[in-house]
């Protein structure tokens, strides 16, 4: 990305289907590691190269700002040519040996997925060999990176989960899973919080809190305290029902579950915002039978009574979205909810369903608006130069439109590599819809006062 090829992006949309320039996506494997990471004392592990496993490590590790730990199966030529059988058996060995994870989350790369590596096959192999210790795991996703984004690869991998792990033993364990998808580990810790307030037993899985934003204790941990238990995992199939938030990140894993183990599951979407969360709150509340507390009844106060109060604020203004599907459907209805206007929507993450889903969510605003699914930034750029918008949602790269365009741009997706925060404080349930509104209110006040006369320029809102 450069600021003076930028300069050069003219409003003139042509049709691509062969060239994605600043693509808004990034590549499978990424979000396999990120999934995989959610689960306690477990190892990812990329098949292919060692130049693969180090972008996944960089990108999740600079978004994060934690170390993050991954090993791979370093292919060479001769695996390239071979076939990566026979690092992947050494790979297990010493890891179990060197390492000692409870369990190892093997994801394949563009290289291995192009030899065709049977990973089934491999891990049968390793299981026959005696590599895997008794007690320990294995278990794999396939995640070529020439198709789908770090969604499906996360989704990917939070389905091999089930695949691998849940069981039903006819023993019901009167929980609920929880699948939150690709959120922060603040976010995971939030809907834990709203469970735990509603008095609600749940697994939820992957849960990268306490793994991805450990605190510093001045000792290093191989494997945080952080992460979905195994055990859980496992009784992840004995379960009252399944509440998963967003049907790309977490539907497949959801559905698995059900098929697999006749754990009856709902897809929502991600509880952002006010009707996002109202969704979350009602599902939980009838699935486990119980009453939702004064608490959480007050917090839903406090976001309508900011809405109400901020609305001259937030009204008529235009945005436009850039990120993850499941992330761009809930937000584009928070601020439809604000009385804003979503008029440009892109994610690079490819799906029909994700289209429809756009256009069910702001067939209130009674006007076209462009929506993209496996589009790119250069796209909305250019959409943003027909047509003006007055803030910018997205992750870190669209900062240099904003720039060129001088857009108030407020970060949220992955990756952010140049803020803190985002680990930090939710954007899911209502403190985070409180969360939110203060954010893009402080972007669009800061614009405010920066544009002012000096008789306009005032002291109070
Ligand atoms: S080669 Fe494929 S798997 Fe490896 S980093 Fe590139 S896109 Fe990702």
């Amino acid at each position: 990305m450069n600021m003076k090829l930028l300069k050069h992006t003219t409003a003139e949309v042509t049709e691509r289907h062969a060239l994605v320039a600043n693509p808004a996506k990034t590549c499978q494997p990424v979000g396999a590691m990120y999934a995989a990471l959610g689960v306690h004392g477990c190892l990812p592990h990329s098949h292919g190269s060692q130049g693969c496993c180090s972008y996944h490590r960089t990108v999740l590790t600079r978004h994060y700002k934690e170390p993050v730990m991954a090993a791979t199966s370093s292919f060479t030529e001769g695996s390239s040519v071979f076939g990566g059988q026979a690092n992947l058996l050494q790979a297990i060995e010493t890891i179990f040996t060197t390492y000692n994870p409870q369990m190892i989350a093997v994801h394949t790369t563009c290289l291995s997925e192009t030899i065709g590596d049977d990973i089934p096959q491999i891990i049968g192999k390793a299981t026959a060999e005696g590599k895997i210790p008794a007690g320990k795991h294995v278990i794999h996703a396939n995640t070529p990176s020439y198709v789908g984004s770090h969604v499906i690869g996360f989704a990917n991998m939070t389905k091999a989960l089930v695949h691998y792990l849940a069981k039903n033993t006819g023993a019901p364990n009167g929980k609920v899973n929880l699948i939150p998808g690709w959120v922060e580990p603040s976010d995971m810790r939030e809907l834990k919080r709203l469970a735990a307030v509603m008095g609600v037993k749940t697994i939820t899985f992957p849960d990268t809190s306490d793994v991805v934003d450990t605190p510093m204790t001045g000792r290093f941990d191989l494997y945080p305290s952080g992460g979905t238990p195994i055990a859980e995992l496992k009784d992840s199939g004995n379960s009252l029902g399944t509440l998963a938030f967003g049907p790309i990140a977490s539907g497949p894993a959801a559905k698995l579950l059900d098929t697999q183990c006749k754990v009856p599951c709902q897809l929502l979407g991600l509880p952002i915002g006010l009707r996002g969360t109202d969704r979350f709150i009602d599902a939980l509340r009838k699935l486990a039978g119980v009453c939702v507390p004064e608490a959480v009844t007050a917090d839903r106060g406090r976001v309508v009574d900011m809405m109400a109060d901020m609305h001259q604020y937030f009204w008529k203004k235009k945005v436009a979205l850039v990120g993850d599907p499941d992330q761009m459907v809930a937000l584009t209805e928070f601020l439809v909810d604000l009385d804003m206007i979503p008029v440009h929507i892109v994610t690079g993450t490819p799906g029909k369903k994700f289209v429809n889903r756009i256009a069910e969510v702001t067939s209130s605003l009674g006007r076209p608006i462009n929506v993209k699914e496996a589009g790119d930034m250069l796209t909305l750029h250019q959409w943003i130069k027909n047509e003006p918008v007055d803030l910018i949602l997205g992750n870190t790269y669209v900062k240099y439109i904003a720039r060129d365009e001088d857009i108030p741009f407020l970060r949220h997706g992955f990756p952010i590599l140049d803020r803190v925060g985002h680990g930090q404080f939710p954007t899911v349930g209502y403190q985070g819809a409180l969360r939110l509104m203060e954010q893009i209110l402080g972007l669009l006040m800061d614009r405010q006062d920066r544009d002012a006369a000096p008789e306009k320029f005032e002291l109070a809102m």
